[in-house]
């Protein structure tokens, strides 16, 4: 199966391609060079703008907390209806979509790959279930450690680091997870031991471990196994006032070696002003330009409803006071840590919320390198991913940008410094922060560009000045060089794989997690690893080795 896209501007950075006339042609699914062929299927393109298909690397689309928040959340799929169409039936939402509505609304994006952030491994098996429900996607998880009573209980006891990789090593390939995520690190667990709170250097009052101490322990083990994305971090005080010097110390704490701060808008907050609310984007953002080891994600705040769903119920339960509608869900997971989902409304006349919207977008503008800083808005926590191509606008358009300012809580409007910005991002850049700076963090290196050897997922979209029409309907998207979206509806539904990582361990470390399991958790450890028959109804996972491994 041949096809050919003919006449378009390829707009391809991770080759150097800005806006290049050039074909694109795929062969079997992957990207070929161009040849005189005849194609099985030509489409003219007329000048459209080609990019490689979009990369999420923070989305909760599935896992125990999505299906509480669309539990609780029933008046979203009655606000946002099923569409109607040949391939619609798929239940509808937009804070939390129906798994199928989550592939559908992603594909129309011109999204194809979307990582879930926050797996636990107690819910590992449900959320490979639900993901391969997604259709048009491409899938994977990071799997949270940090909260776990078993690595807690190594710290406390002082045990080897090469004990603590073994571990980390066993928990990714049973979990078949794709990277490792630390949430409130030690803080969920020190929840469950009555502390409302816990800054960087504060022990846990069971097992008297600092987040510190979790946070360099987990980096170092992701270093030796040879992880390739880096530690991806929820760090302490999420939403706190003052958090951003939380913030500084822990890129501080570095010292150099790589890590993903994430969501970094829900944790760039001062206390300046007599409000004692402020923003701290502009000291944060110093701080990762000068720094290259540090990548970032915003969680922009998009207006609107939504639902918040967290591992985090530290700070869940101190916000679930702020529930609208007022309902909420707080819970234990097992050993693993813990689960809160509080819907919440951001509202542009609020002080508070309006600041937030204006602190994601200083970050946006204010850090430099758009291969260190991802366009997320932690969906749904921030805002549902339906929103990404308004987002898009507010980067691209300034003028667009000071106006819609201009219409939000006056006080919020002084306490920032936006209107004075005058960046704006190019298309290029969009690329960058959208496909190719995600496939190079994640380590895929067949995503995110259109060179030979790449998977065929390729998007067109018709240039626009509204940059917001631009990107909510692509022209075409191809996953595996299929057509599926076309003029931006649906018209195919396909299977996407799962990816997930195989690092090589000291496997004799099975012999204590074995006991582990049968001593305090509620089922075996062999019963707890997942197969790769499991995955994708029998299909199995698409496999990444470890950086240095044979
Ligand atoms: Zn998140």
């Amino acid at each position: 199966m041949r096809l050919r896209l003919k006449g378009g501007r390829v707009l391809d950075p991770a080759n150097g391609e800005v806006a290049v006339a050039r074909d694109v042609e795929i062969l079997d699914g992957r990207i070929v060079a161009a040849t005189n062929e005849t194609a099985d299927q030509e489409y003219a393109l007329n000048g459209d703008i080609v990019m490689a298909g979009g990369i999420d690397l923070h989305s909760h689309i599935a896992g125990g907390k999505m299906n509480l928040a669309r539990l609780l959340m029933q008046e979203d799929r009655r606000a946002y209806p099923e569409l109607r169409g040949a391939f619609c039936g798929c239940g509808g939402g937009r804070a939390v979509p129906t798994a199928h509505a989550t592939g559908c609304r992603y594909a129309e994006l011109g999204y194809t790959t979307v990582f879930e952030p926050a797996m636990l491994g107690a819910n590992a098996r449900g959320a490979h279930l639900e993901m391969a429900d997604i259709p048009n996607l491409d899938t994977g998880a990071y799997l949270v450690l940090g909260n776990d009573d078993y690595i807690l209980r190594l710290m406390a006891a002082g045990a080897p680091q090469a004990q603590i990789n073994a571990y980390v090593g066993w928990m990714i390939e049973a979990t078949q997870a794709f990277a490792i995520k630390i949430v409130n690190p030690g803080g969920i667990n020190a929840f469950k031991f009555n502390a409302r709170k816990l800054d960087l250097d504060e022990a846990n009052p069971y097992y008297e471990v600092t987040p510190r101490q979790v946070l360099l322990t987990l980096i170092r083990a992701v270093t030796e196994l040879g992880v390739p994305h880096p530690i991806h971090l929820h760090g302490c005080n999420l939403g706190v006032p003052g958090n951003d010097d939380t913030t500084l110390a822990t890129i501080l704490a570095t010292e150099g070696r790589r890590l993903h701060l994430t969501h970094l808008q829900f944790h760039s907050y001062g206390t300046e002003g007599d409000r004692k609310f402020s923003s701290g984007a502009a000291r944060i953002a110093e701080l990762v330009n000068a720094n290259p080891n540090i990548s970032v994600d915003v969680g922009q705040v998009m207006f609107g409803q939504t639902v918040t769903a967290s591992a985090d119920y530290m700070s869940q339960y101190r916000n679930r006071g702020m529930a609208s509608p007022k309902k909420s869900i707080g819970m234990d997971i097992e050993l693993d840590a813990a689960c809160g989902v509080v819907p919440f409304e951001y509202r542009d006349k609020s002080f508070v919320n309006a600041l937030q919207w204006a602190i994601g977008l200083e970050l946006f503008l204010l850090v430099e390198d758009p291969w260190r800083i991802f366009l997320t808005t932690d969906h749904p926590n921030g805002g549902p991913f339906t929103t990404y191509p308004h987002l898009i606008r507010l980067l691209m358009d300034r003028d667009f940008r000071n106006a819609q300012l201009a219409t939000l809580n006056k006080v919020a409007q002084q306490h920032t410094m936006l209107a004075e910005i005058t960046r704006e991002y190019s298309l290029e850049e969009i690329a960058i922060l959208t496909r190719a700076a995600p496939a190079r963090i994640l380590g895929l290196t067949d995503k995110g560009h259109l060179a030979p050897g790449g998977v065929g997922d390729v998007v067109v979209y018709k240039e626009d000045a509204d940059r917001e029409a631009m990107f909510s309907k692509a022209r075409y998207v191809f996953k595996n060089g299929r057509l599926i979206v076309k003029e931006g509806e649906i018209v195919d539904l396909v299977a996407g794989t799962t990816h997930v990582l195989r690092p090589d361990f000291d496997r004799s470390v099975e012999a204590d997690i074995t006991r582990w399991f049968d001593d305090a958790v509620g089922l075996k450890a062999k019963h707890f690893r997942i197969s790769d028959g499991e995955l994708r109804g029998g299909a199995g996972p698409t496999i990444l080795k470890c950086v240095g491994a044979p």
